[in-house]
């Protein structure tokens, strides 16, 4: 797969794509991420990418100009197609099937906002999916994009050590995760429960399934519709 992110802030993905799974999914070719700063694209010499609004109200927006531009030249950069995922927190709302959704394309451009968010006619005139993280208001899109893009390329097919954990995983089957333990069997007089030591794996199948529907009946009842 193939990941570009438009930012104003492209020095921010420095420090997480460096670690652990994204570092070794970029070392193996897994995936390849490229970021392109929106401010190379900018409208003078000092850098302009946002304006006053026009109508007035607080803070600068983007200008469609440097981010249209941008785009073009990321898009021309390499023909193969791509997903184009505009983050807002006015987009539908990322979850784990997005992510499985998401992980099947070959490439995706992820665009980052600022300030007060984008000039209208950049959510109209990108052919773009609007996407949010959830519903609150961060600062800017950087966080966003890691976070989706942490979230689908640990699905990408060999990225994890065994593939068998993504499918277990919370909201994959539609409910949460299962009880997990590690030693020691009893830590601070709690005990590890009898049936993950019986090696009765039958047992051990029904009992994390039943564990499963208490624990989402409890702490995420929606997800059981
Ligand atoms: N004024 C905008 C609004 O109310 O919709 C919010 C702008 S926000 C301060 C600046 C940028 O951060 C946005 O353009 C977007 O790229 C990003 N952003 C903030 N919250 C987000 C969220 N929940 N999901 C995705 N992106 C978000």
């Amino acid at each position: 797969m193939r990941v570009d992110i438009l930012t104003l802030f492209p020095e921010m993905f420095d420090s997480p794509l460096s670690f652990s799974i994204l570092k070794r999914a970029q070392d193996n070719g897994k995936v390849e991420i490229s970021l392109t700063n929106i401010r190379d694209f900018a409208t003078n010499d000092y850098g302009k990418v946002d304006d006053k609004a026009y109508g007035g109200g607080p803070g600068m927006v983007m200008m469609p100009g440097p981010v249209f531009d941008c785009f073009e030249y990321v898009r021309k950069q390499n023909p193969q197609k791509a997903k184009v995922l505009l983050l807002t927190p006015q987009g539908q709302k990322f979850n784990q099937k997005k992510a499985v959704e998401l992980s099947k394309e070959k490439r995706l451009i992820l665009i980052s906002g600022r300030y007060e968010g984008f000039d209208e006619r950049i959510r109209t005139g990108l052919d773009a999916e609007q996407v949010s993280v959830g519903d609150f208001v961060l600062t800017g899109g950087e966080l966003p994009a890691m976070l989706i893009i942490d979230a689908v390329v640990r699905l990408l097919p060999g990225v994890l050590g065994d593939e068998d954990s993504a499918k277990d995983d919370s909201f994959s089957e539609g409910l949460l995760e299962y009880p997990q333990y590690t030693r020691p069997e009893v830590f601070r007089g709690m005990k590890v429960p009898d049936v993950l030591l019986s090696g009765d794996h039958k047992k051990i199948e029904q009992w994390r399934r039943q564990k499963a529907m208490e624990r989402t009946q409890k702490q995420r009842s929606d997800l059981l519709g």
